[in-house]
């Protein structure tokens, strides 16, 4: 018999693709699933992106390339944060991964492990704890309250902060929550940060999702000296509807990206060749598909915020960015629906999946019993008709 290790051990399948794999069974077996489980986009990667793959392909770019990420893709990055946050960072500073859940692997497993504490504001992307587990270091969660629009204070960072406190890990906009902080929030978040010595990781793959007034902010650049701590995390993901190419990165100082890009060169060699040519094409082409893409979630984001509003014993929050919507069931619980007694968060997902064919994801995945996420990165047809199921479940 093979032993499991210790690690392995410690780990939970992800809860998000738990959830979609169980919408994929039923669809499988011919159950029309209205399914707001997982969060990518659902619009076809834009053509000019694809067209760039193919050409890289019949250049003969099907070989492994730098560890870190090919001289041109680092570079396209630095562009983009030289552009974009007026930031510079240089190439080196820069490294490319397979996809940003592996780059956030990459900076813990780099910079955290046995007797260091990570701060995690919940509610949290469900892959943040299990993350940290697979270091040895271990978590502490800062919980938040949807009355504070899902934002932690400074204080209650303060407070968390203890002599193995290693690094916090902020994500604005967010996910679950889509709450999106300002830069004064920010900026005051900072002045703990460089108070205490704290490392941080800034996860900001949906900087570009933002609605309304809300704004993208990029961590590192909010005070003196704050570049030198922080991590910024991102990627072509959820911006380029790009979840299937697998590409992130990671712009930090040169000493922590090095020692990452040691890690990746023995874990991974390095992130895949075409998909960097892709990645390229995004970051350095036309934007108008971004700004296309950006105006459909808006649009979305207030219909799904119209009809949660008019769900029975729900209590819900108008998200500022992302494509996620997180609201509060509690009121359901110790009620029977669809034949099944309503406990917590996942009796409610599981009873909304088998009596409405409603797929959502239990709160509690996310550090937030009594409340489900709903991505809307699903057509406008489906968000009708899910919220309508739903609607009609509950009542
Ligand atoms: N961070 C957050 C907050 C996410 O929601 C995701 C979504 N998968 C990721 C990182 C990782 O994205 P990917 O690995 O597809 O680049
Ligand atoms: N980040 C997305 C989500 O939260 C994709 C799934 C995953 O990687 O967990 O649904």
């Amino acid at each position: 018999m093979i032993r499991i290790s210790k690690l392995a051990s410690s780990v939970q399948p992800s809860a998000t693709l738990a959830a979609a794999g169980r919408a994929r069974q039923l669809k499988a077996q011919g159950v029309h699933v209205f399914d707001f489980s997982l969060g990518e986009p659902d619009f076809l990667t834009p053509a000019h992106i694809r067209e760039a793959a193919v050409a890289a392909m019949n250049k003969g770019q099907t070989h492994y390339t730098p560890t870190n990420g090919t001289p041109e893709v680092r570079a396209a990055i630095a562009r983009f944060y030289q552009k974009s946050h007026g930031i510079t960072y240089s190439p080196e500073q820069i490294l490319v991964s397979n996809g940003a859940k592996h780059s956030i692997h990459n900076a813990l497993a780099s910079t955290v492990g046995p007797g260091d504490e990570v701060i995690i504001p919940a509610p949290y992307w469900v892959s943040y704890s299990d993350l940290v587990t697979m270091t040895g270091a271990s978590y502490v969660l800062i919980p938040t309250r949807l009355e504070d629009g899902f934002k932690m204070k400074p204080a209650d960072l303060r407070a968390a902060i203890t002599p193995r406190s290693r690094m916090l890990m902020l994500n604005s906009p967010s996910n679950p929550t889509g709450a999106v902080y300002t830069r004064a929030e920010l900026e005051a978040i900072a002045d703990v940060v460089l108070e205490t010595g704290l490392a941080v990781l800034s996860d900001e793959i949906y900087e570009q999702l933002i609605y309304g007034d809300a704004k993208g902010t990029c961590f590192a650049t909010l005070r003196p000296g704050l570049a030198d701590r922080t991590l910024t995390i991102s990627g072509v993901s959820k911006t380029y509807a790009m979840t299937g190419w697998r590409i992130g990165w990671a712009a930090g100082p040169l000493p922590v990206i090095k020692a990452m890009g040691n890690v990746q060169s023995q874990e991974t060699s390095c992130p895949c060749s075409v998909s960097q040519a892709a990645a390229i094409a995004a970051l350095d082409g036309d934007q108008s598909c971004v700004e296309e893409m950006r105006v459909e979630f808006q649009a979305r984001r207030d219909l799904v915020c119209g009809l949660l509003a008019k769900l029975p014993g729900v209590k819900s929050f108008v998200p500022d960015g992302a494509f996620y919507a997180f609201f509060d069931v509690s009121s359901h619980f110790g009620r029977m629906l669809g034949g099944k007694e309503i406990t917590d968060s996942a009796s409610f997902c599981l009873a909304a999946l088998d009596s409405a064919q409603v797929n959502v994801v239990p709160g509690a995945a996310f550090g937030a019993e009594g409340y489900v996420r709903l991505s809307y990165a699903t057509s406008r047809e489906q968000i009708r008709g899910g919220l309508d199921r739903l609607e009609r479940f509950l009542r």
